[in-house]
């Protein structure tokens, strides 16, 4: 089993609150995320859950029981971080069964438990090598089968592939969603990045300023984000978010055209996401703008156009889009795809 539960958890140092009451269940086999900016509280909270610091007022459940003042040790759970602190002078055989070795674990047992884990993270060619001798990946997946051969209730990743390079991290995200697959274990994993969070989460927990901003799988989040800021940190460019005003069934956009409304209350932000804009010509559509810039990617090209008094709008085209700088075009948007903000911020 591996449920985990937070019940009004806070943290203080001296009169700072860093994490200020946080509510969340965490169901057995699980890929929880924890997401947002720097300084936001995620490693904290994440240090909090595995004993690595106090938790100055709320309740910690594990399976149920009540793990608030538990050490580290008797929580049953395994941190992988972002320095592997293998020892240097040990095989990665050594390394990955150290741990059962000092718990008086058989001598067969570790070395059964060892190849298992070898074998998950297809370790083998390795396991006589010294942690110099390996890859930044290769070290990270002997820090993770350290884990693996404890069969923890769940495992804890405190942003563990920002050390690695751009490809690598590509790769071991992929290992690390095929790990979860396999092994079906719960696991709480930190990140800044959004791609990872986006990509290996079945549910994202995006923090901001040590609350929760908003809970729930990346599609939930990316389509009905419940407030501008988690509008504008999912999705990668950003959410286009222009200023509006409403009137029964219909918004208009300030200094633009405007269409239906179906919110329930007013609204002043419009949010639109750069693949829900059709460029139009001029005239038509929501508004009006000039092409600035044309990012080109390959497959799509990003256009940031200048829409006036609304800002500069980001568009998503096709890659061989044939417009460029100074292009006077129309913006229609998909009203099945607007999300609408009010004064205070939150989802209309
Ligand atoms: P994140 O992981 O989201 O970048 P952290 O959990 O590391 O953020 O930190 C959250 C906040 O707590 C930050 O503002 C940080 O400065 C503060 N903080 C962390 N550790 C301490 C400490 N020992 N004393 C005081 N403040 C701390």
């Amino acid at each position: 089993m591996g449920s985990i539960k937070l019940e009004a958890v806070e943290k203080w140092y001296g009169n700072a609150q860093v994490i200020k009451g946080v509510d969340l269940e965490i169901r057995d086999g699980e890929f929880i995320v924890f997401v947002g900016p720097s300084g936001c509280g995620k490693s904290t909270l994440l240090r909090m859950i595995g004993g690595l610091e106090d938790i100055s007022r709320g309740v910690l459940r594990i399976d149920g029981r009540d793990a608030t003042a538990e050490p580290p040790s008797k929580r049953g759970l395994a941190m992988v971080f972002q320095s592997y602190a293998l020892y240097p002078h040990m095989s990665v055989r050594d390394n990955v069964g150290f741990s059962l070795k000092t718990s008086g674990v058989p001598k067969e047992e570790i070395a059964r438990k060892v190849d298992a884990a070898a074998e998950v993270l297809k370790l083998g060619p390795y396991m006589d090598r010294r942690p110099k001798d390996l890859s930044g990946g290769q070290r990270q997946r002997v820090a993770i089968g350290r884990c693996i051969v404890r069969d923890p209730t769940a495992f804890l990743f405190d942003e563990p592939l920002s050390n690695l390079d751009a490809a690598l991290r590509v790769e071991m995200r992929y290992e690390i969603a095929k790990l979860h697959q396999s092994l079906k274990s719960t696991m709480i994993y930190v990140t800044h990045d959004q791609v990872e969070a986006m990509t290996l989460a079945d549910r994202i927990v995006v923090l901001e300023f040590g609350k929760i901003a908003q809970v729930g799988t990346p599609r939930e989040l990316y389509e009905r984000p419940a407030n501008l800021f988690v509008a504008q940190f999912i999705g990668s460019p950003k959410m286009n978010i222009l200023p509006c005003s409403t009137s029964g069934a219909s918004y208009t956009l300030d200094g633009g055209r405007g269409g239906s409304f179906g919110g329930s209350a007013p609204a002043v932000h419009l949010g639109i996401r750069p693949e829900h804009i059709a460029l139009v010509e001029a005239g038509q559509g929501q508004c009006d703008g000039t092409v600035d810039v044309v990012e080109y990617l390959g497959a799509d090209s990003y256009l940031v156009i200048d829409c006036g008094s609304l800002g500069k709008l980001t568009q998503r085209s096709s890659g061989d889009v044939d417009l460029g700088p100074g292009n006077r075009v129309g913006l229609a948007f998909d009203e099945s795809r607007l999300s609408f903000f009010g004064e205070d911020g939150l989802r209309v």
